[in-house]
This record gives C-alpha cells, sequence and structure tokens, in this order.
C-alpha cells in the first residue's frame, strides 16, 4: 500500500489520514462541484473507499490519482453531486404501484368498475386501491359508502386517494376501525357523514390512518410487500439521479422500518436515507413515544437513519383542511364544516409532542400547508428542544409575511416542492377559490430565501414529480419566488438539504474529503435554455463511487 498526500486544488487543505491511491478517475467532464470557492472542474478522482480524492484540472487529478486507477472518460457530459430529496414517500410510492389503480377523475361508472375488477383481484382479506379524487367522488355521490357496499358487502374496502390526505371506505372497513360507533371525529381525522350523520365512506386526514394500519398490518407477507415495493422504487430513484432521501411516509406500524433495515442488511440501499416516523395523533402518548424512541436511530456512519418526526400540522388548502389564518372563501371543494381548516393535534398536543421528541432526539419535520399551520409550527419548535436541529417546515404554500423572519431567528429550513403544477394558470384559477387574493403569495421560496432561511427544493413524490431535473427546470421558470439563478436551485437540491440532514460535511458537494455520490447528466444543465432543463437526461449515478444506475455500462 503506498501512502500520498493529496492536496485538495480549491483550497490547498490535505486529509491527515493515509489514503491509498484513487481507484476511479472520471476524466472529460463538466464538474459542476456546488463549492463556491472552486465551481467548476474536469475531472475527479475518488478512492476505494468512494470518497474524493482530487477534483480540479485533469493535469491535477492525474497526477494525485495515482498509476492503477480506472480511467472513465466521461465525453464532455456534466457531473453534479448527487441530488439530495428531503422529502418523499419512497414505500409508499412504491406500495401504490401494486394497488388496485384509480384514475382521480374517472366517471363514476368507471370508478365503480375499477371496484369491481379490484374486488375480483384482490387476494386478501382487504380489497385495496389508490389514485381516487375524494372531491371528484364528492361531487359524483352524496353517499360513497354505499356504492361500495352494494359492490363489497362483506370484505372491507380501503381506496386511498391520490393525494395522502383522505380514503374511501365501506362499511365493512368502518366497522373494523370503530369508525361506525364514533360520534364525532376521532383526533387528528375527519370522518364525514350523510345528512343522517352516519359515515358517508369518506375519511379525512388521519382518520385514514388506523383504517391503512389495519389494512396493512406489521405481518411477515406485509413486510415482504413493502420490502419488494421499496426495491422497485430504489431503482427509479437511482435513474433520478437521486442518492439520499428523506422518506416521510413513515409508516411504522405496517413494517416500514423494518423494509428499511432489510435492504440495508441485504445492501440493497442505493441511498442515503434520513427517515422520518410518522407521529400518529390518535394513539395513547406514552406507549407511542416508548415505541418512536426504541425505533429512534442516528448513526452518521450508516446509510440509514430514523432521525425524524413526521408531523402532520394541517392537511390541504385544496381540501379546506390547510390550517388558515382567515377562513377560506365559501363554496369550493368539500364541506366538512372547518372554516379556517383544520389541526392534526389540537388543544397543546402540538407542543407537547414537539417537545417531548426533540428532546428524544428526532428532527422536526412539520408537514404545513396554511399560513396558520406554519405559525402553530413555528410556535412548537419555539418551545422545543433545539439541540436534534435544524427542525423544519415543509411543503409551505401560505407564509405569513410576520412569520418570514422567524426562520431564521429559530434556524428553521424551509422544504418547498414548487411544482410543476403550480405554474398552471388552471391551478392558479383553481387556488384561488379557495383563498381568493392570497393565492399571489403562494409557495414563498424566494421571500424566505431573502428573509435568511436556508431553502430546500423537495419531490414530494409519488404525490408530485420526481425529476429533479423537472422541478429545477420548473422552479426556476416562476415569475415570483423562484430560486434568482440556476447556481441557487442546485444548492436547493443538493448542499441545502445535505445541511438540513447534517450531511454537509460528507456530501452535498464535490470537495476532496466528501463521498463521491455523484449524478452524470447528458447535458451542462447551467448552460441551456431553462425550458430544456427538464428534457436532461441522468446517464449514470454513484453512491460512494459506485454505480448504481448505469445502463449505458459507462463504469463496467
Ligand atoms: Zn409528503
Amino acid at each position: 500500500m503506498k501512502l500520498i498526500v493529496v492536496f485538495c486544488l480549491a483550497t490547498l487543505a490535505f486529509l491527515t489520514q493515509p489514503v491509498i491511491g484513487a481507484s476511479l478517475v472520471l476524466t472529460n467532464a463538466k464538474i459542476y462541484t456546488v463549492n463556491r470557492a472552486a465551481p467548476r472542474a474536469e475531472a475527479i478522482a475518488i478512492d476505494e473507499r468512494g470518497v474524493i480524492i482530487a477534483v480540479g484540472s485533469k493535469k491535477a487529478v492525474l497526477a494525485a490519482a495515482g498509476a492503477d486507477a480506472k480511467m472513465v472518460d466521461l465525453g464532455g457530459r456534466m457531473v453534479l453531486p448527487g441530488f439530495q430529496d428531503a422529502h418523499m414517500h419512497l414505500i409508499e410510492a412504491g406500495v401504490n404501484e401494486v394497488l388496485c389503480e384509480f384514475e382521480p377523475f374517472d366517471e363514476l361508472d368507471d370508478t365503480l368498475a375499477t371496484v369491481e375488477e379490484c374486488l375480483k383481484s384482490s387476494k386478501g382479506e382487504w380489497v385495496l386501491g389508490s389514485g381516487v379524487s375524494m372531491t371528484n367522488l364528492l361531487d359524483e355521490s352524496d353517499d360513497p359508502i354505499a356504492l361500495l357496499d352494494e359492490i363489497a358487502p362483506d370484505r372491507p374496502v380501503l381506496i386511498l386517494d391520490d393525494i395522502g390526505h383522505g380514503a374511501w371506505a365501506n362499511s365493512a372497513a368502518m366497522r373494523k376501525a370503530g369508525y361506525d360507533r364514533l360520534e364525532g371525529n376521532p383526533p387528528g381525522g375527519i370522518i364525514l357523514r350523510t345528512a343522517k350523520g352516519k359515515p358517508n365512506g369518506v375519511v379525512l386526514e388521519n382518520a385514514q390512518q388506523k383504517l391503512r394500519n389495519l389494512a396493512f398490518p406489521d405481518t411477515p407477507a406485509n413486510e415482504d410487500f413493502a420490502y419488494e415495493a421499496m426495491l422497485e422504487t430504489l431503482k427509479t430513484m437511482a435513474a433520478n439521479g437521486i442518492t439520499t432521501v428523506s422518506d416521510a411516509g413513515g409508516f411504522w406500524p405496517q413494517g416500514h422500518v423494518k423494509a428499511w433495515q432489510r435492504a440495508l442488511a441485504e445492501h440493497k440501499l442505493t441511498v442515503r436515507a434520513s427517515n422520518a416516523l410518522y407521529v400518529y395523533p390518535d394513539m395513547p402518548f406514552d406507549e407511542q413515544m416508548a415505541k418512536l424512541k426504541a425505533l429512534y436511530s442516528n448513526d452518521p456512519d450508516s446509510l440509514l437513519r430514523f432521525n425524524q418526526a413526521k408531523i402532520y400540522v394541517d392537511g390541504i388548502l385544496e381540501q379546506r383542511t390547510g390550517a388558515v389564518l382567515a377562513p377560506y372563501r365559501p363554496g369550493a371543494g368539500i364541506d366538512h364544516g372547518f372554516a379556517r381548516g383544520f389541526e392534526y393535534f389540537a388543544d397543546g398536543a402540538l407542543e407537547r409532542y414537539s417537545k417531548a421528541l426533540s428532546d428524544i432526539g428526532f428532527q422536526l419535520h412539520y408537514h404545513v400547508t396554511g399560513d396558520r399551520g406554519a405559525r402553530l409550527a413555528l410556535d412548537a419548535i419555539a418551545a422545543s428542544n433545539p439541540a436534534p436541529g435544524p427542525h423544519r417546515l415543509t411543503h409551505l404554500y401560505l407564509v405569513d409575511k410576520a412569520d418570514y423572519p422567524r426562520f431564521k431567528e429559530l434556524g428553521v429550513v424551509a422544504d418547498f416542492q414548487l411544482a410543476p403544477s403550480s405554474l398552471d394558470p388552471e391551478y392558479d384559477k383553481f387556488i384561488r377559490g379557495f383563498i381568493g387574493k392570497r393565492a399571489d403569495r403562494l409557495l414563498p421560496a424566494a421571500s424566505l430565501a431573502a428573509a435568511g432561511a436556508l431553502v430546500v427544493l423537495s419531490s414530494d413524490f409519488d404525490a408530485d414529480e420526481l425529476s429533479p431535473l423537472v422541478k429545477i427546470g420548473a422552479a426556476l421558470a416562476r415569475r415570483k419566488e423562484g430560486p434568482p439563478d440556476i447556481r441557487t436551485v442546485i444548492e436547493w437540491t443538493t448542499i441545502n438539504p445535505a445541511r438540513l440532514l447534517k450531511q454537509d460535511k460528507t456530501t452535498g458537494s464535490l470537495e476532496v474529503g466528501k463521498f463521491a455520490d455523484i449524478v452524470v447528466i447528458d447535458r451542462d444543465i447551467t448552460k441551456v435554455a431553462v425550458k430544456d432543463i427538464g428534457k436532461a437526461k441522468v446517464v449514470a449515478t454513484l453512491l460512494k463511487g459506485d454505480p448504481v444506475y448505469d445502463p449505458k455500462g459507462l463504469f463496467k
């Protein structure tokens, strides 16, 4: 083993530990390092541990690499740090793929025909589907439970919605959850009712979670199911250049933690994962805290951590469940009687959970869409333990201007998705039906960045577009509240999420001493028109220098 001292071309700092020479050198590349001190390079050398030992000009990198390295000529393609997607639903996305598939805006007859097919094809006790729009369903029927009961009088049926905030169930499923005997709503959820006061078959927000947990109990068969679903979605991640995720689903009663642990143990993980555990508002407090504490993990040397608590503060604006400071406009959407939206954790419970979870060591990961929801989350963070932070708010459709400076004051990360759909004039018109002129200040990413918040761009896959390249293009196409330039939005998808996930010392940019988590792209996205960024293709993805996606065989 020969010992060499490697000089970092950017800073002239050197690694103190002995390293062997490079095992892999990428040359003839247009490297954008996300290191502001030395943003451009043409070659990079990686050692056996998957650590970058040189990055810079070809000459300098070759000199540092030693003679035994494998050379890969990238033919002028672009290299970026692997994308870090800090909010997505990896296992759910995989599970949704295998459930009976519904189209959100099908005619009612077609939807019911799909239910009948699903009943025939479902082998287990439960009949399970996903993809129905609850708003559309309720436009077409006042009593959706009766429609399902006619097709399936005995077996429980659960059809999840297209956005993760509602579900459609029959009477057999409602009985299993005890919802037929319940008066009013369960904690954190809404049970919609007929004029006679009986459940109408549509449940919103956390009321669906009990049904989900009953439908997907933590059995060996369901674990296998989640695991297999997950392996497929991991391939999709690699094909999109994503080397870090934060799975925001976190349905730990459904065996999802075990599925992740198995992927790690079987060396099938092709991403770093800093995952969340869902916090259920309807479970007994002490019992849930004990479970979450037992599932918490935060080893910085492991690819897999469960160090985030996913706390839903509110629902979504288009379901009138996002918690808003001023009431929704009358008329549009589902009428459930909550004029200023809905809170998952009422009467001080949000602070109680936040304090206890941050004391265990969890980073707090809040779902918020309304301006009242954002304020409630900021208040809860102010009352919580800052040590495991930075804590963060994700989605952030509406934020009151008075709360902008609080992100910097409290060190809170603003995690946006800036979906391509949010650029659509039809969406703008649609959302104005709910919130009127407040839509002028929707998704205030630029304002929060200007107010000193660390801004992150994530996907919310599979509720939204996954491709980071498509999202970068869409974010730049925003006429207001978008990133100022491509350099900034690349940071929002690489080094900023690395800072959020507290792995910026080892990932998020291409610098000596960091892991070679890398995406190779077919063109230099800093040089093409904004409208063409989304057309760029991922050619290969490396995790710690190992190819996890390489359909062209560049690294064979
Ligand atoms: Zn989400």
